[in-house]
Parts: C-alpha cells; sequence; structure tokens
C-alpha cells in the first residue's frame, strides 16, 4: 500500500517529467505527517487463536449499500482439521453479531467475545477432516488501520471500499486473520442496489437481477489469497477494458473508475501496462497470468494491492507501479510476520522506482539523493519492524519503505545486475516460497546462492542494524599516477561499529576523472590504485549506490615513492602468502622491508627485500610469508631511503586460508545413496543441502574435515550443497541425485 497526498494528486494530472522528483518529496512529508494521526491499534491487532485448521476456501456472500454503513453476511469456510478439535476460532470483531453458524442443516454452539467467535463441534473432529461451515452476521462495522470498512462519498454518489491491512479483515468479515494460511481460491457475491457495480478479486463472473431492484454480482478468484488482500468496493463504476501482451498471453486489464475521471484513467492506463510488460521480463511471469490484473478507484488518499484488483485514489504513475509490483511482492509472496513488511514494500518502492529511472533517466541522481537525504535525516530506525503492534511503524515509510528500497540498491550495486536480479527470479520462483509467505530469512538465502557469497555481516547491518555509515578518506597523489586512500568511517548509531561495503571514488582534475572501487572491510583500512593522472578532488559514491550522510575528503600532501611498482600482489598458496611486486625505476633506495598486518591498520615488520637494484632496470621480487590459519592478511612495502626517510606502498590483501587448506570434493557425483564429502576446513563444519529452487532440504553439523551424507531418501534431481567453515568461510557444490 501507500499514501499520498491530494495536493501530490491535483499536481499528478498535469504531471510532466520534470516534476518527478518534488512529487517524490511530498508523498513521503505528507505521508509522515498522516502516520503521525493514526492511532495505535494495540496488541489485540494479533490473534492469538490456537491454529488447529487450515483454510482451504472462503465463499463470501454479501449484501451491502454504499448509501448505508452496514453489511450483511454469509461466510462459508471450508477447513481441514490439522489437530484433533472439540472446536475451532474464527476472528471477527464484536459489533458484529453473529445470527448463526450452520453445519450440515444443524445449528453449532458458538461464544462470541469482542475479537473471536469460537464454534464448538458437536464431538471431537479428528486432524485430517475436510469440512465446511457457514457464519450468518450483520452489524455496523468497527473500522482499524487505514479504515478497513469504509462509507464515504464522491460528487455526491455514495460509495463504499474495504481496506484491511494489516489486522482490519476481522472487522468486517469472519476468517483467520493471521499471516500464516491462505486460502487456496475464493468466491466473492456482492448483493447491491442495482444502480451501483460492484468490485472484488479475480474474474468477473455474473451480475444477477433480483427483488428489490437488487444486483447479486459474483467474482471468482482461483489463486491463493491472503485475508487482508480480499477486498469489495461498490458505487456508480464506470468500466472499461484493455489488453497487455506478455509473452505468449494476452492479460486483461479491467479498470472501474468514477464517471467523474473517466478520461484520467483512460488516459493513464498505459503507464501501468508498460509496467506490466517490464516487470513481467525482470521478476518471472505476472503471477495471476490466468485471470487479470484492475485497478478499482477509491476514496482512500493512496493505492492498495487487493490481489488482481489494485484500490487506487488516482492514476498517478508513482503509485500505480508501486501497487503493480505488489502483485509479486505482497500478493504471490506475502511477508510471513509483520516483521518482514520491507519484503512487500521495500520491492514496491524499489521496483517502482526502477521504473522510474528507466522512463526519466535524467532524474536519477536527484531521486537517489532525495531518497538518501530523507533515510538518514535521523540516526537511527532498522528495516526490520520492532513493534508489530504498532501499524505507524509497520508501515513506516522511511525505514520499511525508503530504507528497505535503498537496501535492496545496496545488493544490486554488491553483487551487481545479473547475480542481484537472479536471486529475485529464485526467490519468486521457490516453490516453498511462492503463493505462500516468506521471511526475511528466505531472501538472503536466494541472495546467498546467486552470490556464493555469506551475506550474514550485510543482513545484520542493513536490516537489523541501525542508522548508517559516514566516510571520511583521507588521500593523496602518489607519483607515476598512483593515489593513496584510507577510508576512515564513524556510524551514525551504536547497534552498528563498521558497514562492510564496497565504495566507488571519483578521481578528477580539470580535464579528467576515473572512477575505482574499494571494498572496505575494515575501519582505517588503506588502498593504492593507480588512476593514470594526478587528482584535485574526490567524490566518494558518485552514482549514490550508499545510505551515506556527512561525507568528507582529506587531501594530504603527496607522497612520491622512491621507486615505481609496475605491479604489487598478493596471492596465497595453502597457508602461505606469496608477495610478488615489479620494479621498473629504483633510486637513492637504501632498503625495503615487507609489512604484514591481521587488521589492515596495525603493521609490524615480516622481513627485509634482498639484492635491491638501484637503476632504472625493471626487476620482479618475490616474498613468502606463513599465515596463521582463519586470519586475513594486509601487506605492504616499506621504502627506506638512503637518507633514512622512509615512505609505504600499496597493500595488498589475502584472505584467510581458513582452519585448514579447503578443497572440497563429493564423490560420487551423480550419486544413488552414500556420498563422501572431504577436503572440509579443520573443526566445526555446517553443511546445508538444499534443493534445486533452493529451498532448505537438510542441515547437518559436523566436527570433522570429512563425513558422508545420505541421499537415500532423496528425490531425484540437482541439489547445492553449501559447507561453511568455523571461520565463516563457504564453500557451495552442486550434486546430482540420480
Ligand atoms: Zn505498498
Amino acid at each position: 500500500m501507500r499514501y499520498i497526498s491530494i495536493i501530490f494528486l491535483c499536481l499528478a494530472f498535469k504531471a510532466t517529467a520534470q516534476l518527478v522528483p518534488d512529487h517524490i518529496q511530498q508523498i513521503r512529508e505528507i505521508a509522515l505527517a498522516e502516520q503521525r494521526g493514526h492511532t495505535r491499534i494495540g496488541l489485540d491487532g494479533i490473534s492469538t487463536n490456537p491454529s488447529n485448521f487450515d483454510v482451504k476456501y472462503y465463499r463470501c456472500e454479501w449484501e451491502v449499500d454504499p448509501a448505508v454503513r452496514y453489511i450483511n453476511g454469509k461466510v462459508t469456510v471450508y477447513y481441514v482439521i490439522t489437530d484433533a478439535a472439540t472446536d475451532i476460532s474464527l476472528d471477527l470483531m464484536a459489533p458484529l453479531i453473529v445470527d448463526s453458524v450452520m453445519q450440515h442443516g444443524v445449528a453449532l454452539n458458538i461464544n462470541q467475545t469482542s475479537t473471536t467467535i469460537q464454534i464448538n463441534f458437536p464431538s471431537t473432529v479428528a486432524a485430517g477432516t475436510l469440512d465446511s461451515l457457514s457464519v450468518y452476521y450483520q452489524g455496523v462495522p468497527t473500522t482499524t488501520g487505514f479504515g478497513s470498512f469504509i462509507q464515504d462519498n464522491h460528487a455526491g454518489t455514495p460509495v463504499m471500499w474495504s481496506l484491511s491491512e494489516p489486522y482490519g479483515a476481522r472487522d468486517w468479515w469472519p476468517c483467520k486473520n493471521w499471516n500464516d494460511d491462505k486460502a487456496d481460491s475464493i468466491d466473492v457475491y456482492v448483493t447491491a442496489p442495482s444502480q451501483y457495480t460492484a468490485a472484488s478479486n479475480g474474474l468477473l463472473q455474473s451480475i444477477t437481477p433480483i427483488s428489490g431492484a437488487r444486483n447479486v454480482t459474483h467474482w471468482k478468484h482461483r489463486y491463493p489469497i491472503a485475508t487482508y488482500l480480499m477486498c469489495f468496493a461498490v458505487t456508480n463504476y464506470a468500466t472499461f477494458n484493455n489488453t497487455v501482451q506478455l509473452g505468449a498471453v494476452t492479460l486483461p486489464m479491467q479498470t472501474f473508475c468514477y464517471p467523474e475521471d473517466l478520461v484520467s484513467f483512460q488516459n493513464g492506463t498505459q503507464n501501468v501496462l508498460d509496467a506490466m510488460q517490464l516487470y513481467n521480463g525482470l521478476i518471472g511471469d505476472y503471477p495471476f497470468m490466468n485471470e487479470k490484473y484492475g485497478h478499482v478507484q477509491f476514496g482512500w488518499g493512496g493505492g492498495m494491492e487487493h490481489q488482481t484488483s489494485t484500490f487506487i485514489v488516482s492514476i498517478v504513475e508513482y503509485l500505480i507501479t508501486h501497487e503493480l509490483a505488489h502483485q509479486w511482492f505482497g500478493d504471490k509472496i506475502t511477508c510471513g510476520s509483520w516483521q518482514d513488511i520491507w519484503l512487500n514494500e521495500g520491492f514496491a518502492t524499489f521496483f517502482s522506482s526502477y521504473y522510474t529511472e528507466n522512463k526519466y533517466p535524467q532524474f536519477t541522481l536527484s531521486i537517489r539523493k532525495d531518497d538518501i537525504d530523507y533515510i538518514t535525516a535521523q540516526p537511527d530506525g532498522s528495516v526490520w519492524v520492532n513493534d508489530t503492534t504498532d501499524v505507524n511503524r509497520v508501515f513506516d515509510n522511511r525505514l520499511s519503505y525508503s530504507k528497505g528500497s535503498h537496501v535492496l540498491y545496496m545488493l544490486r550495486w554488491m553483487l551487481g545486475d545479473t547475480v542481484f536480479f537472479n536471486a529475485i527470479r529464485n526467490y519468486q520462483s521457490d516453490p516453498t516460497l511462492i503463493y505462500n509467505f516468506a521471511r526475511t530469512s528466505d531472501l538472503k538465502r536466494h541472495f546467498e546462492l546467486a552470490s556464493g557469497r555469506d551475506l550474514t555481516s550485510f543482513f545484520n547491518e542493513w536490516y537489523t542494524g541501525q542508522g548508517y555509515p559516514s566516510y571520511n578518506v583521507e588521500w593523496a597523489n602518489g607519483g607515476y599516477g598512483n593515489v593513496s586512500i584510507k577510508m576512515n568511517q564513524t556510524t551514525s548509531h551504536p547497534s552498528v561499529s563498521f558497514f562492510e561495503l564496497p565504495v566507488a571514488l571519483k578521481f578528477k582534475n580539470a580535464t579528467q576523472d576515473t572512477t575505482v572501487i574499494v571494498d572496505n572491510t575494515v575501519n582505517g583500512e588503506a588502498f593504492i590504485k593507480n588512476i593514470g593522472f594526478v587528482a584535485d578532488t574526490v567524490l566518494i559514491d558518485p552514482d549514490i549506490w550508499l545510505i551515506t550522510r556527512n561525507n568528507t575528503t582529506t587531501k594530504l600532501p603527496d607522497i612520491i615513492l622512491p621507486i615505481k611498482l609496475k605491479s604489487f600482489d598478493a596471492t596465497k598458496n595453502g597457508c602461505t602468502a606469496n608477495i610478488n611486486f615489479v620494479v621498473s625505476t629504483a633510486t637513492n633506495v637504501a632498503s625495503m622491508e615487507m609489512e604484514y598486518s591481521t587488521d589492515g591498520i596495525a603493521f609490524a615488520k615480516a622481513g627485509t627485500i634482498k639484492n635491491i637494484v638501484n637503476t632504472g632496470t625493471e626487476k620482479t621480487y618475490n616474498f613468502s610469508y606463513p599465515m596463521q590459519p582463519g586470519k586475513n592478511y594486509f601487506f605492504r612495502l616499506k621504502i627506506i631511503n638512503d637518507d633514512g626517510s622512509y615512505t609505504y606502498g600499496p597493500v595488498s590483501k589475502v584472505n584467510s586460508c581458513g582452519t585448514g587448506t579447503i578443497n572440497i570434493v563429493i564423490t560420487p557425483n551423480p550419486v544413488n545413496n552414500i556420498a563422501t564429502v572431504t577436503g572440509m576446513a579443520k573443526g566445526k563444519n555446517t553443511i546445508t543441502i538444499y534443493g534445486a529452487n533452493a529451498q532448505l532440504i537438510q542441515t547437518i553439523g559436523v566436527n570433522n574435515n570429512s563425513t558422508t551424507i545420505n541421499f537415500d531418501k532423496y528425490a531425484s534431481g540437482i541439489y547445492m550443497v553449501q559447507v561453511q567453515a568455523e571461520d565463516g568461510q563457504v564453500t557451495y557444490k552442486k550434486i546430482v541425485k540420480k
């Protein structure tokens, strides 16, 4: 969902590309003001009813008149009992009165409390039993959150709509109101006075006139759906149809708008059709390809991603591209807890930005800068929702929307577009997640599998951690086109002491510029990069990929090395570091020492370089050094002049050699039953096995550098084996089960 302002809407009707950045700022300011006005909904927003049944299907029959705030309903639930039960409980708010609950023509005993109807069976029902019951109820619904059940007017005509996110479905119909159980399908029948039209989820089946000048409108949806994504709206809608070509499928796009806004909706619909093709190619097939996509106009100041049937106040580009992205992120895969709302809102915001950057590339940098300024306007706050009872916190625009989106931007920057979008497509096709619920750990797993990298620190810093880094880059020209760089960092919140990120640095002078990337893993880390010219300025993160603020640079006096290094590279062979460097010119050099460090900051002498050639002759030097397992090593040259003064050369880093050499081999491959894993690090190893679609199969702890895995009970196919050593090093191997 997305809240926007009326001021924004008025401007948006005459929107031109030039207005885009200003508009985004307005959305935020007014959204923030509005959120402060919402009331805290309290702990009772979360159902505490026992989950002893699995919902299969809802048939909802609702009678309403948009002129009167009232609902008369019959909801039929099909369910499977999961634990032998004498009763089940549905969520329903007390202002509504349950007239009866019927099963096989018999009225069941019920106890209705302020939030619940407990339905008692005549005898114990065995686990595995599929059955159904119907709840007859009526009354004036309460309203929570963003206005779960609203009666209003537009241009003098009554309108009624629902908006149940996050906890409001139970305000107006009896349901299982938790984010852990989707119905497999639904039918919705809306009875209303015949001058009105009723919209809901899925495909329109029929409109049947009945006595009393009323129509019964039947909508049918045959995909799994969460209760907060079910909807209805009734007024004197004008309707029109479009289609969009998605691969081989011609998908219907259906619009229900107020007659007074028909022209603007007709003019604006092409944008959502364009976005549909963009997303469909990038993320994967539109999730409800057998049915349709739709827009339904309502009076709440924003949009709500009801499944296949987005409710919007107006056809604004930024809003409709956000809500459309929710069909993949929110509807097809739903956040499994409101703590993980960024899996809905961060993604919808990200893809709407992606659409905007594609369409209006000239505004990319100004929009990103605006976003980052807004996210870092306060020093704290995590993407992870620390209080799910507070609807303002769940839908915090700065944290759940903007920061969530820019955490995705940073993953895209770190991993590159190919890996980033592969991970997203894998997440969107994971059979354990699709049309179901996901947690942040599921998303993390997909980014790790696609990249082969351990992203635990990244998620600790950016998902649960708060705040952002501020960089001070100390730098100097080092002669021969080299720059020497020191990356200093402070953080805005004590929950994170250091943010580990690759940082782009753009060095320039009046006529030249070049951008280098330093992979900054520790505070105070030093780098030497060859840029090929003498720079006078450096810009930090010039394309604004990172969430940072208050960055500064300090230019130090030039450092001219008395040698010209052609190269300086440290590599490892087992636990021996080999430093190889080529000197093309050396003058007045008395001696050279190799220094090492295990933190990149404090260096000590590793040894002396012998047989220095003090001429213009090119010479290659080799130096070896034993490394202790489990530590990263940094090496640099100390160059001592004839007069006793000295300078340092560039730093080269060697990653930890682990707790012993890692050379993992799994045999046989393909395997029938027992596979042997050898070559793991010494000490504790964790083996995690994933299926072809990255679903978690099994985790095994091993206190050895070899073990066996029994694939006997696994289905045929491809599996990914992840081996994590005690020091965190991760190795991936593919294995085929015959
Ligand atoms: Zn949203």
